[in-house]
């Protein structure tokens, strides 16, 4: 995917939020550490594009609640995913660009439930590369990529790398 491709998916996505929900009433957008920060904000940007409203949104980090993590180490204190607001009773989309195995977004969901409970939780990813572990599917997808074990997606964002690109290579 180049620089209109994502901009393309990421407008698509918007607009999938917005059919779903009905609008953007009570709807937040979460972005998990790194590069699903940068997609959240520009969802948000598209969405208050289209509706006029500005949508909150905000990150996680979501490392200390790995399951690979040792039990040992304590879960770091969590600040408020979107600051001085709560995501209780919100919508919550989470956002993040690769969609793998879904530890990534379980350890999410239970960081985000320690900081309140959402009315809802949904998920947008950039890229779906398959090989789940749990039972956890995304509501929007940038791009389907089935990809092989051995094989990674490399996702470049401008705010980060400079440029917007997302493509497949061999490890
Ligand atoms: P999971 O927890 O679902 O196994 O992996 C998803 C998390 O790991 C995401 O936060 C994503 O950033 C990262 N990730 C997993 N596979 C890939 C990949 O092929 N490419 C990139 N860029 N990130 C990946
Ligand atoms: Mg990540």
């Amino acid at each position: 995917m180049d620089e209109t491709a994502i901009r393309r998916a990421l407008t698509r996505i918007a607009h999938e939020i917005l059919e779903k929900n009905k609008g953007i009433e009570g709807c937040v957008l979460v972005g998990i550490r790194t590069r699903g920060v940068f997609l959240a904000k520009r969802i948000a940007e598209r969405l208050e594009e289209i509706e006029g409203t500005k949508v909150p949104w905000g990150e996680i980090d979501v490392t200390s609640y790995r399951d690979d993590r040792s039990a040992a180490s304590a879960k770091e204190p969590l600040g408020q995913p979107l600051g001085d607001q709560t995501i209780q009773g919100k919508k919550v989309i989470l956002c993040d660009d690769v969609l793998y195995t879904g530890r990534t977004i379980r350890a999410a969901m239970d960081a985000l439930m320690d900081c309140g409970r959402p009315e809802s939780i949904q998920l947008a990813v950039l890229a779906d590369r398959g090989h789940r572990e749990l039972p956890i599917r995304a509501d929007y997808i940038g791009k389907n990529v089935p990809t092989s074990k051995a094989e990674e997606i490399e996702v470049l964002l401008q705010e980060f790398d400079g440029v917007d690109q997302v493509r497949i290579i061999q490890q």
